[in-house]
């Protein structure tokens, strides 16, 4: 049957397990495996840590985490944000690239791209970004 949830919450870090669990309990309609279940949960947890991190480094904006089932039996997953956006998407997933210093290992699109079947990366320099996750 089709179905989405939709949520927006702020890009506090403390809201990401809160994402991350109501995908995972609507995911569950599914039946998904405790493994399945498991790798969504990380995915969306790389997309969200993201968008809180590195969207809005220094201020607070607006996230928006949609899931919807489609087709039977296909999980999508939508992370936006509305922050500084990625001036090049594609050098962005290379693995290892990061931005963030450190303390970042710039693998969240890797892991994002091996745990889900499918990812899109929408992103404009100033306006936002958007990642778009099926399985
Ligand atoms: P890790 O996820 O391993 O902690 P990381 O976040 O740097 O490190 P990725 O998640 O692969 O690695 O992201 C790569 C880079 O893409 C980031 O360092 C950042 O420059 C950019 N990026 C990713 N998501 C966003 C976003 N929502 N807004 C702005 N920049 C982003
Ligand atoms: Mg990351």
């Amino acid at each position: 049957a089709i179905n989405y949830i939709s949520m927006e919450f702020l890009s506090r870090s403390s809201n990401e397990g809160f994402a991350r669990v109501a995908v995972a309990s609507f995911a569950t309609q599914m039946d998904p495996t405790l493994d399945e279940l498991g790798d969504i949960k990380t995915a969306v947890s790389e997309a969200v840590t993201n968008a809180t991190i590195h969207a809005y480094p220094d201020s607070l904006g607006k996230v928006l985490v949609r899931a919807r089932i489609f087709e039977g039996n296909i999980l999508e997953i939508l992370v936006r944000d509305w922050g500084r956006g990625i001036p090049d998407v594609e050098q962005a997933r290379q693995p290892m690239f990061t931005t963030g210093g450190e303390e970042r290992s710039g693998m969240g699109f890797t892991i994002m791209e091996s745990f889900m079947d499918h990812l899109t990366v929408r992103s404009k320099p100033g306006k936002g970004t958007t990642v778009v996750m099926r399985r």
